[in-house]
């Protein structure tokens, strides 16, 4: 049966990948976006599609539809960008999360909740498992992204307990891959459009603090397992790679690979909050959505790279001045 499915956030990286899974399925796409950290480039493949909508709106106001299912994806997700305007950045988690779950409970839809790793803060354990509950700074500089997605994460709950909602909860962790935005700030973003310009490569701090890189294509494979899961199978669930590796490693990876005269810099310190160490522990994503990551890193790297060798950078605005 053909279902409705709405995307929030759907024009933005991981978003546009997901919609672009969904039309290809033959489900009815509706795509749902503010374009505050994306692009109508990233859909506008999918414009002449009979089975695809796009619509500018924001998910801090009400939104009135029928549809079968729902995947909350709207939120800026790059550290400088949930950091430029904060208070707009928890209205989204917040309130979007209520407007959606409204909405689900009005239409009786599923919802699934892209929540993330962040809700683990700078994690004591490692690696991290569902039932650690974090270490999060609740006033720090990262807390209005990660107090957002950890109350967006306690609505889906009671909208389930209270009013028997339908959900699905996701902890994403670091995900990469093509139609990431050049400008965001991330490590990968910047490290590959770095080693292409042939600038220094900017580690911040040392280098030793450590990440886990999941690529686009495995991630959305996970997103689509949970929204099909058993009804009794809620997360939440970390989706992301385990391989773990410091942000030194990767910058030499990415040299390595594009084959850049870049030179590695220290450019300034570690930023406040930023997590020194983060891998999933991801035995409940195996065990329930027979789900694992598929692609290396090396191999996904130079996947991203050759992406990033064959865009229009000039195509892309800067969403924040904050990269
Ligand atoms: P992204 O910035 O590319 O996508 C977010 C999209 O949401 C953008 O298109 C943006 O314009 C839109 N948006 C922002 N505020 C909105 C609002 N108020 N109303 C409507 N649309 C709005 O980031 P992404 O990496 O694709 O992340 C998508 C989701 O996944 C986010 O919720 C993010 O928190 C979560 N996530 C991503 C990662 C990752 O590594 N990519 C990790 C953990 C969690
Ligand atoms: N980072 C870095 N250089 C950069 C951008 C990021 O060393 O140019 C570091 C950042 O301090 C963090 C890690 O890379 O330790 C991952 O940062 P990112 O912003 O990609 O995501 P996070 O996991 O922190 O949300």
């Amino acid at each position: 049966m053909i279902k409705r499915i709405l995307i929030t956030g759907g024009a933005g990286f991981l978003g546009s990948h997901l919609c672009d899974r969904l039309v290809e399925q033959g489900q009815d796409v509706i795509c749902v976006d503010n374009f505050f950290t994306s692009q109508k480039s990233n859909v506008v493949h999918l414009l002449d599609k009979p089975n695809f909508e796009l619509v500018r709106h924001d998910v801090t106001h009400p939104l009135f539809l029928e549809v079968d299912e729902i995947y909350n994806l709207a939120c800026p997700a790059a550290p400088g960008h949930y950091q430029y305007n904060p208070i707009k950045t928890i209205k989204t988690s917040v309130m979007g999360a209520i407007n959606m779950l409204g909405l689900a409970k009005r239409v009786r839809a599923k919802i699934l909740h892209a929540s993330t790793s962040e809700v683990y803060g700078d994690p004591t354990v490692h690696p991290q498992p569902e039932q650690y509950r974090g270490n999060v700074n609740p006033i720090g500089p990262r807390a209005c992204y990660d107090e957002g997605k950890r109350a967006a994460e306690t609505l889906m709950f009671d909208y389930h307990r209270q009013n028997r909602v339908n959900i699905r909860v996701v902890r994403i962790f670091n995900t990469y891959g093509p139609r990431m935005h050049p400008y965001d700030g991330r490590v990968i973003s910047n490290f590959i459009r770095q080693a292409l310009a042939g600038e220094d490569i900017t580690i911040y701090g040392d280098g030793s603090q450590s990440r886990a890189f999941c690529y686009v294509d495995d991630l959305i494979n996970g997103l689509l397992r949970m929204m099909d899961a058993p009804d009794d199978f809620t997360g939440p669930v970390n989706v992301g790679n385990p391989d773990e590796f410091t942000i030194r490693e990767l910058a030499e990876l990415v040299i390595e690979l594009s084959e850049s005269s870049s030179k590695i810099v220290q450019a300034r310190p570690l930023p406040e909050d930023d997590p020194l160490q983060r891998r999933p522990d991801i035995k409940l994503a195996r065990e329930n959505l027979n789900w694992q990551p598929t692609v290396p890193l090396r191999e996904g790297l130079a996947r991203t790279i050759d992406w990033f060798r064959r865009v229009d950078m000039g195509g892309f605005r800067a969403p924040t001045p904050n990269y």
